[in-house]
């Protein structure tokens, strides 16, 4: 059987503003960063459609507080780019009339990300009181208007870890499909900065991790996945592995307002991922992209163990 083709992807970042103030920031050393321009993103939405891409990801920071949003969306739907989608807090869509002008440009699908099943735990981390309320509010307003393409992602710290289980209880609420639980990235930004505080130990994680994927199975969301993990941990849930999905059926590339990375995917494992002699022997060393550099400077690599 032939592989199927793999669809072209580009993530389109805008800049690094953002509402929120998440700790685990990837970008929270670039806020001060200048913005694109309109005409800059325009230029690039075109280039994008010159290079046939099929899915166009606008990005922040937070894309969708630029007053431009709607028109930059307009502009890639006019030009026929396929598939348009964005990730983001949510907060602006807890006003429906952003998220009407948003949903009438013709978003094709919305990523929120939501780090916490209650306001306590999430704004702990985006360190903005009402920044839950504000999002939860921004679904329902989207599911008034009749907008069902919303997705999900949690980035997965030590203190949300323990509430996986009742963050997925949340998106089946719902009837969130699609969802990413992200290991937090500790390569920049605010993991990097406070790693202690933050990142925990993947052999304590993944308990909670693989306890959310069983929520989503048993109620009927068998396309939820975690991301960034050592496979050593997942080994009997394979078919939720984002970074095998995205392999197998993306071809992503970033553009960003201070670097453009032509293969994602390979650059995560040449730079920021790595296996170690630990590995040796796993029967799933070639699918499996390992933890973290930066992690393995902190935590060593005894937790990895090959899977005979
Ligand atoms: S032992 Fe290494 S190669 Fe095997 S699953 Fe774990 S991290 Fe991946």
């Amino acid at each position: 059987m032939n592989a199927p083709t793999r669809l072209k992807k580009i993530v389109i970042f805008t800049g690094y503003k953002c509402n929120n103030k998440c700790v685990f920031c990837i970008d929270s050393r670039k806020r001060d960063f200048p913005e694109k321009t309109t005409s800059e993103i325009v230029r690039e939405l075109y280039k994008a459609k010159k290079e046939k891409a099929d899915i166009v990801e606008i990005i922040g920071g937070e894309s969708t507080i630029r007053r431009d949003f709607a028109c930059v969306v307009r502009t890639a739907k006019k030009l026929g780019i396929n598939e348009v989608l964005t990730s983001t807090n949510g907060r602006i869509f807890s006003d429906i009339r952003f998220a009407r002008q948003i949903v009438e440009a013709g978003i094709d699908g919305i990523i929120f990300s939501i780090h916490g099943h209650n306001c306590e735990v999430h704004d702990r981390l985006t360190r903005v009181p009402g920044s839950f309320s504000e999002l939860v509010k921004g679904i329902e307003n989207l599911r008034k208007l009749g907008f069902k393409n919303i997705n999900g992602n949690t980035t997965v710290v030590k203190s949300n870890m323990r509430y996986l289980p009742e963050i997925g209880r949340l998106y089946i609420k719902y009837g969130i499909k699609n969802v990413e639980f992200i290991f937090v990235d500790p390569t920049y930004g605010g993991a990097h900065d406070c790693f202690e505080n933050l990142v925990p130990k993947i052999s304590e994680c993944a308990l909670y991790m693989r306890k959310v994927l069983n929520v989503g199975d048993r109620n009927g969301f068998p396309r939820w996945k975690v991301r960034y993990v050592p496979l050593c941990y997942f080994h009997r849930h394979l078919s939720h592995i984002s970074d095998i999905n995205e392999r197998v059926l993306f071809f992503t590339q970033h553009w960003a307002p201070d670097f453009k990375n032509t293969d994602a995917v390979i650059s995560r494992q040449m730079v920021s991922r790595r296996k170690t002699p630990r590995c040796f022997g796993c029967r799933l060393f070639n699918i499996c992209e390992g933890i973290w550099t930066e992690y393995l400077k902190h935590y060593g690599d005894g937790e990895l163990k090959a899977i005979k």
